[in-house]
């Protein structure tokens, strides 16, 4: 048996660092992705990444409960709708703090008491109201 050099031997460090992990997910509704989001916390995920100097990625796990939705089709929620069934663009501009500018002219008219008796399903205000 060979001496073996002991500065040429290597062993493995394994770090455990928190990071930011965006998970896509395709889902035909915020809740249903939410559901399936939920779905794969905590359990161990297996990668294959490898830095341009060969360090190597290798497993990654979701915290439970620490993911929050980001974007919807590329857009930074920031810029859409605050109401989960609306999320129109704010672009144009017409919205008022973090409604679009239908849902904002609704909860205006809400707030006149236009839909006093007559409880609107499009209406944010009506909704949270029952
Ligand atoms: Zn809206
Ligand atoms: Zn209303």
């Amino acid at each position: 048996m060979t001496q073996e050099d002991p500065l040429s031997q290597t062993n493995t460090y394994s770090f455990l660092y928190p990071a930011t992990v965006m998970v896509q997910i395709d889902a035909s509704g915020e809740a249903e992705a939410d559901e399936l989001r939920r779905s794969i916390e905590g359990e161990e995920f297996s990668l294959e990444l490898v830095t341009r100097a060969g360090h190597r990625f290798t497993a990654i796990t979701l915290d439970s409960g620490a993911g929050e939705l980001d974007q919807i089709d590329g857009d930074p929620l920031e810029e859409l709708c605050s109401n989960e069934d609306c999320r129109a663009s704010l672009s144009d501009g017409e919205g008022y703090n973090g409604e679009c500018g239908d849902c904002a002219d609704r909860r205006y008219l809400h707030e006149l008491g236009e839909h006093r008796g007559a409880p609107r399903d499009d209406c944010r205000a009506c909704i949270e109201a029952v």
